[in-house]
């Protein structure tokens, strides 16, 4: 073989081996471009399998998706600015089940006490009950004022009612219906039974069945579960709460968990129980496990 032949192979090699490494470069650029395309979404499911669904942190985002409170922890953070420049946290969430059958514990009345703050009385019209649980504090603030600089005159009515004040409630609608305690529990929770001994639910502007033709409520079935909170005690849903329909009474759950409570269809009964989730969970609140909502109020 002469010099020139071995020197033309020898380039015919490093040519190949050009052409083959440019059509790798392409491969992996097409590939890499497809990645990027299929991912356009908000929505990036979780690979490892446990159901959990990340929300992105797009704050105009209106997916319905959820990362349940049974999911992985995950660090992905996922806020939501609000139309007033509130920056609330959508994965925090309290779960905690109270009704005829989940009642507190005797001693939650005391307990509670050291999770409550004032709510400032721009966002209230009643000056009897001013307490909520400060994990929800800024929320209910955020949601009340987002309604009111949209001319919408939202206000708390009825917040946190301890064991005594639940109790008062209670013997006066026992008195009311001539003493059948179980027909007054339809329309007055029995003391440790309600959602506002546990400071996480409130009234809105009036306890009357008038609410559901203003506009604060059609207001709060748009927006309230942008801010966490549900409709606790809906229509169509008595036999499952047990309770009369309450357009007045809403309650603080979570953001995401709203979103796709209210995307199932389901009561806070219903979604308890299709999670798994311990009806007790949160029981006193945990410093620990959220910091974002302590942060907000600061
Ligand atoms: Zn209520």
């Amino acid at each position: 073989m002469t010099e020139k032949r071995r020197k033309a192979i020898i380039r015919r090699r490093i040519f190949i081996a050009l052409v083959a490494a440019l059509l790798a470069v392409i491969i992996v650029l097409v590939a890499v471009i497809v990645a990027i395309i299929k991912n356009g979404s908000n929505i990036n499911n979780d690979d490892n399998s446990s159901g959990a669904v990340l929300v992105s942190s797009d704050a105009s985002s209106n997916q319905s998706d959820t990362s349940s409170a049974e999911s992985e922890v995950d660090d992905t953070p996922s806020v939501f600015v609000t139309p007033t420049g509130v920056t609330l946290d959508t994965k925090f969430s309290r779960l905690l089940l109270i009704n005829g059958e989940h009642p507190l514990p005797d001693d939650y009345d005391t307990n509670v006490r050291e999770y409550l703050v004032e709510i400032d009385d721009q966002y209230r019209n009643n000056d009897y009950v001013t307490q909520i649980h400060k994990e929800v504090y800024p929320y209910i603030t955020a949601m009340v004022a987002a309604a009111q600089a949209e001319g919408v005159n939202l206000q708390v009515w009825s917040p946190f009612r301890s064991y005594a004040i639940q109790n008062d409630l209670f013997q006066r609608q026992v008195n009311r219906v001539g003493g059948d305690e179980d027909l007054a529990a339809t329309v007055v929770a029995r003391p440790g039974t309600s959602e506002h001994n546990t400071g996480l639910c409130a009234d809105f502007n009036m306890a009357s069945d008038a609410f559901e033709n203003t506009d604060m409520y059609t207001w709060m079935c748009e927006n309230a579960e942008d801010y966490g909170f549900i409709l606790r005690y809906p229509k169509d849903k008595i036999d499952i709460t047990g309770v009369i329909y309450e357009s007045w009474h809403w309650r603080f759950v979570g953001i995401d968990v709203a979103k796709e409570i209210n995307e199932l269809g389901l009561t806070l009964e219903e979604y308890i129980e299709l999670k798994n989730i311990d009806p007790a969970i949160d029981m006193y609140g945990d410093d620990s496990a959220n910091g974002t909502a302590e942060q907000i109020i600061d």
